[in-house]
């Protein structure tokens, strides 16, 4: 195979000219073949339940984590997967219809937390996902811990799903590393938002609320999350693809939020990447970073063809 030469190359944050792509690497090369547009890093969508959708199907993403399924059948569909939801007994998402079978682990004590790690990690899960849902039955604060303790030991992260009063604090205080969800129910403490940024990672997740129209719960996540990043705190592109009306690829509205919530284009690049150039997203007609084109213009990738 050739060097690919695109007009613009995503590097080190912004559009580069005058580097090549070639088999997973990038070089600095002037012969090869013309390529127009922009090639970026593989772009990832990290919340995504690949047994409700067809993975292969999505459009201009590279991959997708999964948090939350039936390791037996998300094994091999995603870059990175979590198994079963852990969760309280009869706790969320176990009285949800769409929660297909094999995909929630109850956990009954701290002994058993060190146990749902366990199996988690012999499946080969590399996250570990946990529910707390305060309208539910939730996990006690010590078993929360232990779970978190025990992924930490295996060098798992653990992702939660934090909904409603009390649980950012809950996860942030038993050491959680990720939210599956930008929190929406309620604008939080500043403190509390501060205190996060300096150690987690959060997922949007902005467009579930609405789906493009305005909604008292998509503002609040707007302003929570942008709070989160004004105080340096990381966050990464999400959709909970599987769940609700999204499209099956990149989400030009979920891209506008993010830009609603403050982040720039770039940011919204290094939301969607983690610098991987096995598979990479290719723009054809250029990348466009104004920001009232960018959502559509980054929305239009694919992968690389007719070459
Ligand atoms: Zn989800």
């Amino acid at each position: 195979m050739t060097w690919l030469l695109p007009d613009t190359l995503w590097h080190d944050g912004a559009l580069r000219t005058g580097l090549a792509w070639r088999a997973g690497v990038v070089s600095l090369s002037s012969s090869g073949q013309r390529l127009s547009g922009t090639l970026l890093p593989g772009l990832v969508d990290a919340h995504a339940h690949t047994q409700l959708i067809d993975v292969t199907a999505l459009r201009g993403l590279s991959g997708v984590w999964d948090l939350g399924g039936n390791p037996a059948v998300v094994a091999g569909q995603a870059l990175r997967w979590a198994g079963p939801f852990l969760i309280a007994p009869g706790g969320y998402p176990s009285d949800r219809s769409w929660a297909p079978a094999g995909s929630c682990r109850e956990v009954l004590s701290v002994t058993d937390a060190e146990a749902a790690v366990a199996e988690v990690a012999a499946a080969g899960a590399t996250l570990v996902k946990v529910t707390a849902h305060a309208g539910g039955p939730v996990l006690p604060a010590a078993t929360l811990a232990a779970l978190v303790d025990a992924a930490h030991t295996l060098r798992l992260p653990v992702v939660v799903h934090a909904e409603g009063p009390g649980t950012v604090a809950a996860a942030y205080e038993a050491g959680a590393d990720l939210l599956a969800h930008t929190p929406w129910t309620s604008s939080l403490d500043d403190g509390l938002v501060r205190a996060c940024a300096g150690r987690m990672t959060w997922i949007s997740t902005l467009d579930i609320h609405g789906y493009g129209e305005e909604t008292p719960a998509r503002g609040t996540a707007i302003g929570n999350l942008r709070r989160f990043a004004e105080y340096g705190g990381t966050v990464r592109y999400g959709t909970d693809l599987g769940n609700g009306p999204l499209p099956p690829g990149i989400n030009a509205r979920e891209i506008r939020a993010l830009l609603a919530a403050g982040l720039t284009p770039a940011d919204v690049v290094a939301a969607m990447t983690d610098n991987d150039w096995a598979a990479p997203a290719w723009v054809p007609a250029g990348l466009d970073l104004d920001p009232g084109r960018f959502p559509e213009s980054l929305a239009a990738a694919g992968p690389i063809v007719g070459t």
